[in-house]
């Protein structure tokens, strides 16, 4: 209707626009299909922190593609049309095998014996045949304890079949990961389910703490969550950490695990070997005293 009106150029400009993101779209699944095999693939290790002390707590691996002519790739771009062309398992599975030998290789020379590794999971993968089993494999293969990886689910894919989830997230209970919501705030609720839920952890999503120390709005929700990860006993890490006001407001709040830019950017793997030897970022600020 809106193209009718505006006259007929409209339509023109619209058809041409979809073609272009269809290009794109053909250009990723060619690309894609063999992205595994070319060595195309590359993680990054997001930091996270004790906002007090700046102790590394965790690490979470980011998955980044160099594509032939495209340039780097963010996984925004691409981890949806992997899972439109049945790419998800495999991708995941290389993220999976290459964030755990890493991490391995770290801890064989004595580095981040107390650290954590984050690893996401796509909601396809998660759903997928098999999928404990090749975790619990992995987890066997790198010789790595109960508890020092965890995966990372968003909240949107935890509420799509919660019987079936629930199950499935008891069996990787039981295979000896720890287990994360991701971006916490954002999907449709979880909130009714969480008692059910084995779950460790929280990840406050970046758009509510962004804009903290400037936001009533965010701050309101942010301590809900607080409260909710409080009365739960579920530990909470707050993603998106810009500034130092919106660590301050986190601090003075009583939540003191987080990543973001103020804290550290993504580092290479041989930067994050680096960083768990010294074992922590310095930190500039300090929390306000309560009053
Ligand atoms: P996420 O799991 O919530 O990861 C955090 C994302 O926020 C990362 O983007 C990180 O670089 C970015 N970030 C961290 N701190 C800040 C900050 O202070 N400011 C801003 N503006 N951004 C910040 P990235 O690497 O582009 O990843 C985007 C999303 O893609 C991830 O969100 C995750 O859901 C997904 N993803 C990443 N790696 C994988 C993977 O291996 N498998 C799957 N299935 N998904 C992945
Ligand atoms: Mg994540
Ligand atoms: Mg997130």
């Amino acid at each position: 209707l809106t193209a009718k009106a505006a006259g007929g150029n409209q339509v023109a400009l619209f058809s041409a626009e979809m073609s272009l993101k269809s290009e794109y779209r053909n250009d990723i699944e060619l690309h894609l299909q063999n992205v595994i095999e070319t060595g195309a693939l590359f993680l990054r290790y997001l930091p996270e922190v004790d906002m007090r002390t700046g102790e590394v707590l965790a690490t979470e691996a980011l998955v980044r593609w160099q594509h032939p002519t495209r340039g780097l790739l963010s996984p925004s771009a691409f981890i949806a049309v992997a899972e439109s062309i049945n790419l998800a398992g495999e991708l995941g599975r290389w993220v999976m095998r290459n964030a755990c030998a890493e991490f391995a290789r770290w801890r064989s020379r004595g580095l981040g014996g107390d650290t954590i590794l984050r690893v996401n999971v796509s909601p396809v993968q998660l759903v997928s045949d098999g999928f404990i089993d090749s975790v619990a494999n992995m987890l066997r293969e790198f010789d790595l304890e109960r508890g020092s990886v965890c995966l990372e689910i968003t909240e949107s894919a935890v509420v799509q079949d919660i019987e079936a989830t629930s199950i499935t997230l008891a069996g990787l209970k039981q295979a000896g990961v720890q287990l994360a919501i991701d971006d916490f705030g954002t999907g449709y609720s979880v909130f009714s389910h969480l008692k059910a839920l084995p779950v460790d952890v929280l990840k406050i999503d970046r758009s509510f703490v962004t804009d903290l120390g400037k936001s009533p709005d965010d701050l309101a929700i942010v301590r809900a969550i607080i409260a909710l990860a409080e009365a739960f006993g579920l530990q909470l890490v707050a993603e998106g950490v810009e500034t130092e006001a919106a660590a301050m407001t986190l601090l003075h709040h009583g939540c003191h695990r987080a990543q973001g830019f103020l804290l550290s950017h993504p580092l290479s793997g041989a930067e994050m070997e680096a960083l768990l030897a010294k074992g922590r970022i310095p930190i500039h600020f300090a929390a306000t005293p309560r009053i």
